[in-house]
């Protein structure tokens, strides 16, 4: 077989030009997107699927969380106004306030199956935190809503190929459609596809990073009280069962299923493949079928051993397969570990996760102009990005972008050079909570 075969290339169609172009609809390009339509850009959005969500939606991981410190609610801005929206399609649960932050053993019995006690808290037991569960079709629907009435371009079943860059600048991308090579050129570009497809194009030097992958799955028609029920009665027959569960699926978070906001249907975030690239095909495809297989061996154990789950049946498994972590801005400043174990404020802060913090720099690529990137390809070693990669930040570091993105055309500066106290103002004045803040770059 030959190495190589020869693409003929050759001229692409224009088929749109706009002020900022946003590749990826996940959570942190549809953040994007929507802040800078509403701050009165012409926004296109460019996404391979069919639906907004990334991840959230078809990657169904269908828990909000790392939104709070041990005190207060830490984001903001588009991330919480997403929670209001998934209320109105009844697609979302999420606790009162008065039961977060106490460590309550029966508070935390409520709340504990939904996934919504303090991953990191270093106090036993965890308290209950603000946290929300949805559902991934609900999400879709508040998303779509929520973009085209910010007046946003969608263009779906658009796979960006290649990205077009002129003296130093990205000037827009190319994509594979039914309809042939299409290009489409923005005045700023907002690299939102997680693995950092538009940034790499351009050449911007990136970290290369990977994680665990994951086919997540949900379960329906099974018997979630009676199911808790029996893990309260028997904790040692319910340990029994959940240690051969993990078992067969290899490798899983402590809690393997979880509650979701439709009676009777449960998420399940494993099984945990290590050892693949989720840019590798072949890998991918090893995953699917890997997660797959795994499952169905789940479901016919806890059918015969799982009181509740005697009906259980398989709803769906994830349209997207579970990648957390490949390409990784490596930017004008990259985020470390020890930035976040030690919660490290920046002058230049954008947005915030439970106890940390993402300075403007982190989306900016070194050398190439006309670029931010944003969500979970941001600059940070990979390290740090297993840690702060969570939807809430990220929806504020999509908002921060695409308000970035208007600020620069406004002012007729690169990125690189946005009025990052401006860009703050404008944040919190959206809700986006960015803690104090500290003293600008450069300020004695
Ligand atoms: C299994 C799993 C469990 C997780 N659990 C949680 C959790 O419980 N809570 C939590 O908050 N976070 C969790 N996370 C993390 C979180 O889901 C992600 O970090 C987050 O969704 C990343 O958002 P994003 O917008 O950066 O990227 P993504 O959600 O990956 O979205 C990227 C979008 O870009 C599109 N795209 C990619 N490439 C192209 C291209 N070339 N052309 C066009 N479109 C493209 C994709 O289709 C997608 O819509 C989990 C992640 C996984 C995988």
């Amino acid at each position: 077989m030959a190495a190589v075969v020869r693409d003929p290339g050759g001229e692409v169609p224009v088929v749109r030009e706009c002020d900022v172009l946003v590749v990826g609809g996940g959570p942190a390009g549809q953040a994007a997107a929507v802040a800078a339509a509403r701050a009165g850009a012409d926004v296109v959005l460019l996404e391979r699927y069919g639906y907004l969500g990334g991840l959230a939606s078809g990657g169904m991981v269908l828990v909000l969380d790392d939104m709070c410190t041990e005190k207060e609610i830490s984001v903001g801005g588009l991330a919480l106004e997403i929670i209001d929206r998934l209320r109105t399609h009844d697609g979302v649960v999420a606790p009162p306030m008065e039961d977060c932050f106490r460590n309550d053993s029966e508070v935390r019995a409520r709340w504990v199956r939904w996934g919504f006690e303090h991953l990191y808290s270093r106090q036993k037991p965890k308290p209950i935190v603000y946290a929300a569960s949805f559902d991934p079709e609900a999400w879709k629907q508040a998303s779509q809503e929520m973009a085209l009435e910010a007046g946003v371009h969608l263009r779906f079943h658009t796979w960006v190929s290649r990205t077009v860059v002129e003296n130093g600048a990205v000037k827009g991308v190319i994509a594979e459609t039914k309809a042939g090579r299409q290009a489409v050129l923005g005045r700023v570009v907002i690299d939102a596809t997680g693995d950092g497809d538009v940034f790499a194009g351009a050449g911007a030097p990136g970290i290369d990073g990977a994680y665990i992958i994951t086919l997540v799955h949900r379960l329906a028609d099974v018997d979630t009280d009676a199911a808790m029920r029996f893990e309260t009665a028997d904790p040692a027959g319910a340990r029994a069962v959940d240690a051969q569960v993990k078992q067969l699926l290899g490798a899983s978070w402590d809690m393997w299923w979880l509650l979701t906001p439709r009676p009777g249907v449960i998420w399940c975030n494993c099984p945990h493949i290590p050892g693949l690239s989720g840019l590798n095909p072949e890998d991918l495809t090893h995953a699917e079928i890997e997660g797959r297989r795994r499952f169905v061996r789940v479901l016919e154990f806890v059918r015969r051993q799982y009181p509740g789950f005697e009906r259980a049946y398989i709803l769906d498994a994830a349209p997207q397969i579970g990648v957390r972590q490949t390409r990784l801005l490596d930017g004008e400043y990259v985020v470390t570990k020890d930035d976040i174990i030690h919660e490290r404020r920046f002058p230049d802060v954008i947005a915030r996760g439970r106890d940390y913090y993402t300075p403007y720099r982190s989306l900016l690529p070194r050398q190439i102009d006309g670029l931010l990137v944003a969500g979970r390809c941001y600059s940070a070693t990979p390290e740090a990005q297993r840690i702060s990669r969570e939807i809430p930040p990220l929806m504020v570091m999509g908002e921060a972008a695409g308000t970035a993105a208007v600020l620069s055309l406004n002012a007729g500066v690169s990125p690189r050079h946005v009025d990052v106290a401006a860009l703050q103002r404008r944040l919190i004045a959206h809700g986006v909570n960015l803690g104090t803040l500290e003293p600008a770059l450069g300020t004695p």
